[in-house]
């Protein structure tokens, strides 16, 4: 349980990374790198249930992200693997535009026990209304399999908030998650172009840099219960998030469907 102001909260980390032990270091570093923004923990699994369990987060929607075809199995049978070591986490598969059986893909990753896709287009480079992508996100949709994007960086165009709009124009029952308050540095672009009943975004890696008035207002435009709390871990900590969140200044329930209600909703968990 998290505590504000004398409340008790459920919480849940909507948006972490985690990294095999091999890698980790460098894999951190090179998005620290790609970010220009220090980051402050290493991206191991125990690490994050460690700093969680510190703030009193008691889940995490985990992922990591291929930027190679080949890695799309050894990262979701990863993901796998810590899910089950961590009951705490709830795991997202990795994809790849390359991806050619896009049934069966799906079907390994349901196999896995895997809850939903993360995609970083601007990592794995494709534009998120490439009509490659669309059969991909239409059976994501169909088996209830939601779609975490990093979505916006004004220094690119793979991932702007108006691209992912005009996947929705094609397919509006794709339920999806526009991280970083729906388009990282792009936060007044998000709000104009990007709408839907089925969007939801999260919170991570944008407090930092926005007023808590454009949070405020990029909340208030997607919606308290299509908004989830996200830490971006391990570029920041739980507990430094946790604060920066609170400092929003939202009542008790609305605190309580964005720390946990809408995330326990969305992936079907225990209220
Ligand atoms: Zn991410």
């Amino acid at each position: 349980m998290v505590r504000h102001n004398g409340v008790s909260y459920r919480a849940a980390d909507a948006h972490a990374h985690i990294y095999p032990g091999k890698i980790a270091e460098k894999a951190t570093a090179s998005v620290g790198t790609f970010y220009d923004i220090p980051m402050r923990n290493v991206g191991l699994p125990h690490v994050l249930a460690q700093r969680g369990e510190e703030a009193g987060i008691d889940r995490f929607l985990v992922c990591s992200v291929a930027t190679k075809v080949e890695q799309v199995r050894s990262i979701n049978e990863f993901i796998q693997r810590k899910c089950q070591e961590y009951p705490q986490f709830v795991g997202l598969a990795a994809w790849h535009q390359d991806v050619e059986d896009v049934a069966a893909e799906m079907d390994d990753i349901q196999r896995r026990g895997l809850r939903g896709v993360k995609l970083h287009p601007d990592f794995q480079r494709f534009q998120i209304d490439d009509p490659q992508m669309l059969p991909m996100y239409a059976e994501a949709s169909r088996r209830g399999l939601p779609v975490l994007f990093h979505t916006g960086d004004s220094r690119m165009d793979f991932s702007s908030p108006r691209r992912l709009m005009r996947v929705l124009e094609k397919l509006p029952d794709f339920t999806c998650i526009a991280a970083h308050l729906g388009g990282y540095t792009e936060w007044d672009t998000a709000r104009e172009e990007l709408r839907g009943t089925n969007v939801y975004i999260d919170t991570s890696s944008s407090l930092f840099m926005v007023t808590p008035g454009q949070a405020q207002e990029s909340i208030a435009h997607f919606g308290v219960s299509h908004t989830m709390f996200g830490t971006d871990f391990p570029m920041w900590t739980p507990c430094e998030e946790l604060e920066r969140f609170f400092a929003l200044g939202f009542g008790e329930e609305e605190n309580r469907a964005m720390l946990y209600g809408n995330f326990a909703r969305l992936f079907g968990l225990e209220g």
